[in-house]
């Protein structure tokens, strides 16, 4: 009931497999549409309640008008949720059939939003799963990206993110005078980024790697990949337990974040013993504010994730407004030419945070909100 006011535009009923318990909801959490239509991926996650889906969808909307801005992607912030409120995460047991089912509705529902939100793959739409759900996706709506390349589009948008990634780590490492290579690196999270981001790392000659998950397959996965690597070597995979974050607190140069969100808190960061934290993963701050503050009296020195870990939704931009490979546009915003480039965008604001004595996530996010509220010429909305 809860939902009636709202049905059949932002949210959806979508269909309840027999024999599966629970609901299965689809939404689309429009956060700001003034620099265009609203942009962020779908995630496919299981809720307690109908407010936890609802806080998340919108945390994660306003995290996407944050990110497109800071880019400067002609984009608003959005985000799709699809909610289950099964309450064991993701179900592995749902047939391929029911998936396309699901996958096909939530293209269906994106056609009937008539384009005020557009989709991409997020946590959940990814994995095995990934190239099916998008096809199930795209055949039913043109207001999406990540569209698999055999069917012309730009794929899975990890590596280019992974490479994003390095360019803020670089940043860290030069703001403080340091040297990437020779050092000693740890990651949280062997999955899409995870993996080719520890490839990176090699190729910059760092001396060690940490890199822990909670999956044995995905370890497997790693370990086979990383074997034939150049210096591969050097990489020390870990199993940890779910909930076990003690990876963050190992003696090194850099902690990279590739895992969940909501990691840096105040049990966490007084452990940190790294004088870097810069990864993948989104909202990894649980305070935003506090939180920050805190990594700042300890001495870390924090690049923001939004700021960092925006190539994916650079390179579904970038999609949207035709696809070539390799793009200049994604070299643009890995490279030095150019002041909103990754490296010295956070560079920038590191320093800032630096002269004025204020958190770097402040300084990012002051830059994001001002440019979200940009509006773009045609499609842009207040
Ligand atoms: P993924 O699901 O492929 O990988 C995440 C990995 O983290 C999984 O292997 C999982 O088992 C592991 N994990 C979960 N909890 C853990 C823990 N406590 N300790 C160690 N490992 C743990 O996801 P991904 O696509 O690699 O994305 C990683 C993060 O980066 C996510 O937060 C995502 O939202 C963010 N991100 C991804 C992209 C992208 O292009 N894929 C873009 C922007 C942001």
């Amino acid at each position: 009931p809860l939902l009636q006011p709202l049905a059949d535009y932002f949210f959806h009923e979508a269909t309840d497999f027999e024999g599966h318990e629970g609901v299965f909801a689809q939404g689309a959490f429009v956060h700001r549409t003034c620099r265009g239509p609203a942009a962020g991926g779908v995630r496919n996650w299981s809720y307690d309640t109908v407010e936890a889906w609802f806080r998340d969808g919108l945390r994660l909307g306003k995290g996407m008008t944050h990110k497109n801005a800071l880019a400067e992607i002609w984009w608003g912030g959005g985000k799709g949720v699809m909610a289950r409120n099964t309450g064991c995460g993701l179900r592995h047991e749902d047939t391929a059939e029911e998936r396309q089912t699901v996958y096909e509705e939530y293209g269906a529902f994106m056609s009937a939003l008539n384009g005020c939100y557009v989709t991409a793959e997020d946590v959940g739409t990814s994995g095995k799963y990934t190239l099916r759900d998008m096809k199930a996706l795209f055949s039913q709506t043109r207001f999406t990206t990540c569209i698999p390349t055999d069917l012309g589009g730009s794929g899975n948008p990890s590596v280019p993110t992974a490479r994003g990634v390095i360019r803020g780590i670089e940043a860290a490492f030069d703001h403080l005078g340091k040297q990437l290579a020779g050092s000693t690196v740890a990651v949280q999270g062997v999955g899409h980024v995870g993996l080719p981001l520890i490839e990176f790392l090699l190729s910059k000659n760092v001396q060690q790697i940490i890199a822990a998950d909670v999956d044995t397959p995905r370890l497997k996965t790693a370990a086979t990949y990383i074997q034939q690597l150049p210096r591969g070597d050097r990489v020390k995979l870990q199993h940890v337990k779910r909930g076990d974050l003690s990876i963050l607190f190992t003696e090194c140069d850099v902690v990279c974040p590739c895992a969940t969100g909501g990691i840096l808190s105040i049990d966490t960061i007084p452990k940190i013993r790294a004088p870097i934290v810069c990864g993948a993963a989104n909202n990894q701050l649980a305070s935003l504010d506090t939180d920050a503050k805190l990594l700042k009296k300890h001495g870390i020195c924090y690049v923001p994730d939004f700021l960092v870990n925006r190539m994916g939704i650079v390179q579904c931009a970038d999609e949207a407004a035709g696809y070539v490979s390799p793009d200049p546009n994604i070299e643009k915003h890995l490279g030095n030419e150019w002041s909103n480039a990754i490296y010295n965008l956070a560079r920038s604001v590191l320093c800032e945070a630096d002269a004025t004595g204020k958190t770097s996530q402040e300084i990012a996010l002051k830059v994001a909100e001002e440019r979200s509220y940009q509006l773009h010429p045609i499609w842009g909305h207040r």
